[in-house]
């Protein structure tokens, strides 16, 4: 089995629930809804691996994510630690 989580759409032919796979995440078989998504979840960017195909398995269009980048905020740039410590 691959690891992912499951980012979910409505087609936009018959309203049907689309799944689209997604490695971006913490691959612990979540589901997400794509409409209420925000790109970075709990510190993880969702939509970072996201497919960007998916078919719709009520009517079988072959539906795609569209997407623009948005800035979320802007934030203090921090170095990278060189010694991994706790979060
Ligand atoms: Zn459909």
């Amino acid at each position: 089995m691959g690891c992912f989580d499951r980012v979910w759409a409505r087609c936009p032919r018959c309203g049907g629930q689309v799944e689209f796979q997604t490695k971006g995440g913490p691959c612990e078989s979540r589901d997400y809804d794509v409409y209420g998504l925000t790109r970075v979840k709990e510190g993880v960017d969702v939509l970072s691996g996201i497919s960007q195909f998916a078919v719709c398995e009520k009517c079988d269009a072959k539906v795609e994510i569209v997407s623009h980048v948005h800035i979320d905020c802007v934030r203090m740039y921090e170095e990278p630690k060189k010694e991994k410590e706790d979060q």
